[in-house]
């Protein structure tokens, strides 16, 4: 599938979905979770209609994020946010003392007394990976199933 391609698929699925989108006060709580809370007794994805269409619309969407964004390793970054330029090179004012931590680009709160821990583990005879350990503050955790490709 071309970028194009999922672009349309993703497009055509948007339309679709105007009147009923996830996260969202639509559909009948049986397929994603309504920020109202309100879930109808309509028996869900196997015995209702409406159901049974929105689970096959998130599985599409997820297919083509998928499609659009392949799984890869996160980007961690530690670093001391700082006045100024640069660091100085030498000095105790070289020492770096990190104040943010961001995921892929997204600045995340961390408690100051769970520094993250860096290590490196071995993947294979001569090669070679780097685990990061985090404790990062959240403000919601999902921990659910969801219809599409795993
Ligand atoms: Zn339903």
């Amino acid at each position: 599938m071309t970028a194009s391609e999922t672009l349309a698929e993703l497009d055509a699925i948007a339309l679709a979905a105007v009147a009923r989108l996830p996260a969202t006060d639509s559909g009948h709580g049986q397929v994603w979770k309504r920020p109202d809370g309100v879930t109808a007794d309509c028996g869900g994805p196997k015995k209702c209609d409406d159901c049974s269409s929105d689970a096959l619309m998130v599985a599409a969407m997820q297919q083509s994020i998928n499609a659009v964004k392949p799984t890869s390793a996160a980007v961690v970054e530690i670093v001391e946010r700082h006045r100024g330029e640069r660091m100085p090179e030498i000095g105790t004012g070289s020492i770096l003392v990190p104040n943010e931590i961001r995921i892929n680009g997204q600045r995340l709160w961390a408690p100051q007394d769970s520094p993250p821990v860096v290590e490196r583990i071995e993947v294979g005879t001569g090669m070679s990976a780097v685990l990061v350990t985090l404790t990062v503050m959240a403000r919601r955790v999902v921990i659910d199933d969801e219809p599409g490709t795993p």
